[in-house]
């Protein structure tokens, strides 16, 4: 079967109030998607969802710049999936690249698979199991100033509906509010007593502690049961990260950013991860399994990051299913009604599973009106908040 059409989908939902979430000193504002589409000549389209931070114009102009190089192929040629730079990390222009070549690689996995009547996760491994457990990602909208117990209300939300395990954020910028480890380690605690000992809880630094307050708060979060520490430091400071997990019993992980096995590599082979977490809508299919496998060969889990749409989030959880170390599904629980009203098909996350089911591909498709029901606003996700102490 050749190619003979290449696609891309955008859309964006504007935030109502209760869904956006804050971080450090930005603010999200909207939640954006960006839908590879690839038409084959046997009128099959596989689907798949590129990483919308990246800009969804500049995927799309992307995916339009490479159609020469894909058109008049045959989709069952792994050779013609574009290489990632592994720039995502260094600059804008270079992540909007990957991620388009993450959602080609993606919507030709969807494709093979419809051409082979199978779902995605068997292509990947013949014996993978359709049941995926998924934990809550939220705990994103609390303000210090306001009133942190928000989080609270967010996590015991979670628990009720059936999650077992939860993971929260730091919340809004320490420095304007005078916040110490110790005084969120105190709110951690309050999650802890309100949520119930069964709930397993991990903790997101979104890059943003020092090195010091991260062991503090590793240190701390260990003391606690907690179920891992995400990228607690600034992504690029391998050194910081391989002494901290050095330093902690409690598992340490990240890599959300990184596009390339390559990216990987040195976090693996020096041990500052115990859990790796590359997203399919990042770095693509093709190169999460191989991510996965080399980390497994250094007995690392894999828990894929996956903040975006319920495509990306099929992706991700075909590729969970598929790894032997990999144990859990990420969902993004502040996205809005774009995350599983862009797709149809599928079934929906029960008490914390999702049955992926043998439907082939993904098992999901995008809703036919996708760029009329979520019409696309330029501009990025975020904005940037001022309080009258703000710090430089
Ligand atoms: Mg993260």
């Amino acid at each position: 079967m050749k190619i003979v059409k290449t696609t891309t989908l955008v859309g964006t939902r504007i935030h109502q109030r209760e869904d956006q979430w804050v971080t450090d000193r930005y603010r999200s504002v909207k939640a954006d998607i960006a839908v590879v589409v690839i038409e084959a000549d046997d009128g099959t389209t596989g689907i798949g969802e590129a990483c919308a931070y990246g800009n969804p114009l500049q995927i799309a102009d992307w995916v339009q710049w490479y159609a020469p190089s894909l058109i008049g192929r045959e989709v069952d040629d792994l050779g013609i999936v574009p290489a990632p730079t592994g720039s995502a990390l260094v600059h804008a222009v270079g992540s909007a690249h990957d991620f388009a070549v993450a959602g080609i690689d993606c919507a030709l996995w969807d494709l093979r698979a419809k051409q082979a009547g199978l779902p995605v996760r068997r292509l990947l491994d013949e014996r993978a199991s359709a049941e995926v457990d998924v934990y809550a990602s939220g705990g994103v909208r609390y303000d210090w100033r306001a009133d942190p117990r928000t989080l609270i209300e967010d996590v015991v939300g979670y628990a009720a509906d059936g999650y077992s395990a939860v993971k929260i954020r730091l919340g809004t910028y320490w420095g304007w509010d005078g916040v110490t480890p110790e005084r969120f380690l105190r709110l951690f605690d309050e999650v802890r007593r309100e949520a119930g000992p069964g709930l397993g809880l991990a903790v997101d630094g979104n890059s943003r502690l020092t090195r010091a307050d991260a062991l503090t708060v590793a240190r701390g979060l260990e003391e606690r049961g907690a179920l891992w520490f995400e990228e607690p430091i600034a992504k690029d400071d391998l050194e910081g990260y391989v002494e901290l997990n050095r330093s902690v019993g409690l598992r340490i992980s990240g890599g959300e950013s990184f596009t390339t096995l390559e990216q990987f590599r040195p976090w693996i082979e020096r041990g500052a991860f115990d859990i790796v977490q590359p997203d399919a809508g990042v770095c693509g299919i093709t190169e999460l399994m191989k991510i996965g496998r080399v980390a497994e060969r250094s007995g690392m889990e894999l828990i894929p990051h996956s903040w975006h749409n319920g495509l990306m989030g099929m992706a991700n959880a075909h590729a969970v299913a598929a790894l032997p170390n990999a144990s859990m599904l990420e969902e993004c629980m502040v996205q809005g009604p774009l995350k599983w009203d862009s797709i149809v098909g599928g079934t929906p996350v029960k008490e914390g599973r999702i049955d992926l089911g043998d439907a082939p591909g993904f098992g999901v498709e995008i809703i036919d009106d996708l760029e009329s029901r979520f019409p696309y606003v330029e501009g990025h996700y975020a904005v940037e908040v001022y309080r009258r102490d703000h710090a430089a």
